[in-house]
């Protein structure tokens, strides 16, 4: 393939923007080589700025559940352009799209929206010490909540592929109210509840962890964070924005059965639009200003457009929900395909897989934690692997350390090409 003209303008990119990215990952600087510039998108392909079609399974890292430019998301965007792009006042949509939200997502009565998912984790921690009037918080290494100061602390992924797990910048003093916990290792956090007793707001996490590939709970683990919780009154808050509308309408609570304190939402919530939201019961909701002392706003929370795209998309999901077994089933479909392929040319591997989440790691041991999927990168490998795909029309995010993520727009003749391609890279590892 040829990426002369992405290659340009990564060129001119980088005197303007530092990197020439506005999120590290993009750069591709863990996989070496340089980013595509991506001219348009349709269902499962992209096409790149020198006109390579690409089979996508980042899909703008998790948002588009349906494919790009999905009709009904797309009209309802234009439609909504025309009356207006942003008004600061309160609108119609916003009600309705949280009517149906609360609908969807189980053990919710009120949600409210901000502009990325990075947003919604902040606010729900403040919400989350607000509430309980305590200060520090559990993190798991390698679950990743956005960017902002708490968070910083092992954040998995970006920060990970990066080699800066704890960035400069975020104060001692912040970083002294994160405790870090191992993911999957309750002892580890019943260790770090009984030496901190009272002065623990929340216990956050992915309840299915996608930035350090996708590593499920083990049998026992939630449930275990529940019941500390419910023992000791410290919150739980799932951060669904990677699997909330993705691995059940109402994402990891319906799936795995078990209730958080604190949702937050992102990624697909806004259909592709810049939406992030946390929600809880009303007994915490109603912590919140106005109606509540704890403050949170935000100039273009609850835009227009991005609430149009939003509703437009959970309203898809939310009347067909069959979409939600038929990724499933096309992610278990490239799970045998690629497991296939590998084991036929002798490449050690492990593939974790929940619903419409995928990763695969190259190394043959277990991968349920932040060390074990380290251990197992063999980042020479993934690199290579990488580029074949890419090579071959494949895009795979450019880093060992996140998951895949399957669309409905993706056909099995598409799977059937991208395990094709890993055929031909895999004789080449
Ligand atoms: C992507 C992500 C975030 C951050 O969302 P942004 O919209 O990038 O700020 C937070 N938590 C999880 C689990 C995510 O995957």
């Amino acid at each position: 393939m040829i990426y002369k003209r992405s290659s340009e303008l990564f060129q001119q990119a980088q005197k303007v923007i530092p990197g020439g990215v506005n999120s590290p990952v993009r750069a591709f600087k863990a996989v070496g080589g340089e980013p595509l510039f991506i001219k348009n998108a349709k269902g499962p392909y992209l096409y790149d700025e020198d006109g390579n079609k690409l089979i996508d399974y980042i899909n703008s890292w998790g948002p588009m559940i349906l494919g790009h430019a999905h009709q009904p998301v797309v009209d309802a965007i234009i439609e909504k352009t025309k009356s207006g792009t942003s008004f600061g006042t309160p609108t119609e949509i916003e009600t309705k799209i949280a009517e149906l939200a609360v609908k969807m997502v189980p053990n919710i009565d009120k949600i409210r929206m901000v502009n990325s998912g990075t947003e919604a984790c902040m606010s729900a921690v403040r919400l989350a010490r607000g509430f309980t009037g305590k200060d520090k918080i559990i993190k798991f290494a390698g679950c990743y909540h956005g960017h902002s100061d708490s968070f910083l602390i092992q954040a998995g992924s970006g920060a990970m592929t990066f080699g800066t797990p704890n960035s400069p910048g975020v104060t001692e003093g912040t970083a002294k109210d994160t405790l870090l916990a191992n993911y999957n290792d309750l002892d580890n956090v019943n260790e770090l509840v009984e030496a901190n007793r009272d002065s623990i707001a929340c216990i956050i996490l992915e309840p299915v962890a996608g930035n350090m590939g996708c590593i499920p709970p083990k049998e026992g683990f939630l449930e275990g964070l529940r019941e500390i919780c419910d023992e000791t009154g410290i919150l739980l808050v799932f951060d669904e924005v990677m699997t909330g509308f993705r691995l059940a309408e109402g994402g990891v609570q319906e799936r795995l059965g078990i209730n958080a304190d604190i949702l937050c939402f992102g990624k697909v919530i806004g259909g592709g639009m810049p939406v992030g939201a946390f929600a809880a019961r009303n007994e915490i909701m109603d912590y919140l200003a106005p109606v509540g002392p704890v403050y949170q706003a935000g100039t273009l929370s609850g835009n227009p457009l991005a609430m149009a795209a939003g509703l437009a998309m959970l309203t898809e999901l939310h009347e067909n929900p069959e979409i939600f077994k038929s990724i499933d089933e096309k992610t278990e479909y490239l799970h045998k395909g690629l497991a296939r392929v590998m084991n036929d040319h002798d490449i050690k591997h492990t593939i974790n897989r929940v619903g419409s989440m995928i990763s695969i790691h190259f190394g043959d041991k277990p991968v349920y934690d932040f060390a074990t999927s380290a251990a197992s990168a063999s980042l020479g490998v993934f690199n290579k692997f990488f580029h074949g795909m890419l090579d071959n029309g494949v895009y795979i995010a450019p880093s060992a350390y996140e998951t895949w993520f399957i669309s409905e727009a993706l056909s099995y003749e598409d799977l059937d090409a991208t395990i094709n391609a890993a055929n031909k890279v895999a004789k080449t590892l």
